[in-house]
C-alpha cells in the first residue's frame, strides 16, 4: 500500500479521492474465460508487470479506480462461434458482478457509476473490440445491445465486414468504411452504443466521426503529437473526435507511448488536451491487453500516479477530474442507451 502512495502530494491525493475514475478498456474479460477471478486480488507473475495480471477489483478500489470498461475480445481466426464469445464475455462480467455481492455492479449509465462512486464500490461495463464479432449480422449488435453492450469497435487487428484495420490482416490505407460499416454506425445511434474508433484505419475513423450523429470514443490509443507510431492517433484524428464531442482514451502501454514511466503517459494526456481540449482526454489503459505499462504504472492499485503526473504538468483540479472520468460519464451521459433491457436479460446466456 505504501508503495501506491507515498510519493503523492496532499493535492493529487486528495484530488484522486474524489474523483470518479473511469478507464475505457482493458482487456480482463479474456482472462475471466481462463478462469481469472476478477473479485481476487492478483499480482503480476511476470517482471515489469508485462502482458497481464494488471487488474481486478480490490485493485481497482485501492487505485480509486470506478469504473472499467471490459473490452470483449474475438479472434477471427475461426468464422463460427465469434458471436457466442462475445455473450459469453458479457456473461462472465456479468456474473462477476452478481457474485460480489454489491461490490461490483454491471452497468451502461453515468448515473449509476456516479453511484458506484458514493457507494465506495465499483463498475463494470463492456465495449466489443472489432465487429467480426457480428459475423456479418446487424441484429447480433442489437442481442448485445440488449444484453448491455455500451461500446462498439469498428476493429480490431483484422479487416472485417464493416471496415479495415490501421494495421494487420487485410490492413488498407485507403478504403473507408463498407455499407454494412456505415449501417453499423447508424444502428449504433439509434442504439445508444458508442462508436468506438481504436485500431481503425484513417479513411475509416474519419468516415465514421462524420457519419455518426453522437459523440464517438477512441477507447485505448496513444497520440502522435507525443510519439508517432502506427496504431497512436494524429491531431487531425484528436480533432474530428474533439468536434463530435467525444473522448479519446490514452493507453498505458510503453510501446504506444514512446517512455518507459508515467511522465510519457502524462505527455500524452497534455497533447490530446492541447488539441482536443479540456473535455476530450480520457484513460483507456489496455491493462490485460498483452501491453507493458510504465514501470511506474504496474496495475490498478497505482492510478493515483496519473494523477499525481497531471497535477505536476500545472493542469486544474477541474480539468484532472475531466481527465480522470469525467469526460467519459459526459460522453455516456448524452448517449444514454436505447436497447439495453436488463429485467428481460436474467437468464443465463447459452454458450
Ligand atoms: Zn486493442
Amino acid at each position: 500500500m505504501a508503495a501506491t502512495t507515498n510519493s503523492l502530494s496532499d493535492r493529487a491525493r486528495a484530488l484522486h479521492a474524489e474523483s470518479v475514475v473511469v478507464d475505457l478498456h482493458a482487456d480482463t474479460a479474456s482472462l475471466m474465460r481462463m478462469g481469472y477471478d476478477f473479485l481476487a486480488e492478483h499480482r503480476p507473475p511476470l517482471p515489469g508487470s508485462a502482458f497481464g495480471f494488471h487488474v481486478d477489483q480490490p485493485r481497482m478500489l485501492r487505485g480509486g479506480q470506478t469504473a472499467q470498461v471490459f473490452g470483449l475480445v474475438t479472434f477471427p481466426i475461426r468464422k463460427k462461434g465469434l458471436f457466442r464469445s462475445a455473450l459469453h464475455q458479457i456473461d462472465l462480467v456479468q456474473q462477476a458482478a452478481t457474485r460480489s455481492n454489491g461490490g461490483l455492479t454491471f452497468v451502461t449509465e453515468a448515473e449509476q457509476i456516479e453511484q458506484a462512486k458514493i457507494t465506495g464500490t465499483t463498475a463494470a461495463l463492456c465495449g466489443l473490440e472489432g465487429v467480426h464479432a457480428l459475423e456479418g449480422h446487424r441484429d447480433n449488435l442489437i442481442t448485445l445491445a440488449t444484453h448491455g453492450l455500451r461500446l462498439m469497435g469498428l476493429s480490431h487487428f483484422s479487416a472485417n465486414e464493416a471496415a479495415h484495420p490501421a494495421k494487420g490482416w487485410r490492413s488498407s490505407r485507403h478504403a473507408g468504411l463498407t455499407e454494412f460499416g456505415a449501417d453499423l454506425v447508424r444502428l449504433c445511434n439509434e442504439l445508444g452504443v458508442l462508436v468506438d474508433l481504436a485500431h481503425i484505419n484513417r479513411p475509416g475513423f474519419f468516415e465514421a466521426t462524420r457519419l455518426s450523429l453522437d459523440p464517438v470514443v477512441v477507447s485505448h490509443t496513444g497520440v502522435c503529437g507525443a510519439h508517432d507510431m502506427w496504431r497512436n492517433i494524429d491531431d487531425e484524428q484528436i480533432r474530428a473526435v474533439a468536434d463530435t464531442g467525444g473522448c479519446i482514451g490514452i493507453i498505458y502501454s510503453r510501446h504506444f507511448l514512446g517512455g518507459s514511466t508515467v511522465e510519457a503517459l502524462a505527455d500524452h494526456i497534455v497533447h490530446c488536451y492541447d488539441i482536443g481540449g479540456e473535455d476530450c482526454p480520457a484513460l483507456g489503459s489496455d491493462f490485460d491487453g498483452l501491453i507493458v505499462p510504465p514501470r511506474d504504472l504496474p496495475d490498478a492499485a497505482h492510478l493515483p500516479r496519473i494523477t499525481e503526473a497531471l497535477v505536476q504538468r500545472g493542469l486544474t483540479d477541474r480539468v484532472i477530474t475531466k481527465i480522470m472520468g469525467g469526460n467519459v460519464l459526459r460522453v455516456l451521459r448524452s448517449v444514454p442507451t436505447k436497447g439495453y433491457r436488463p429485467d428481460e436479460t436474467k437468464t443465463p446466456i447459452e454458450v
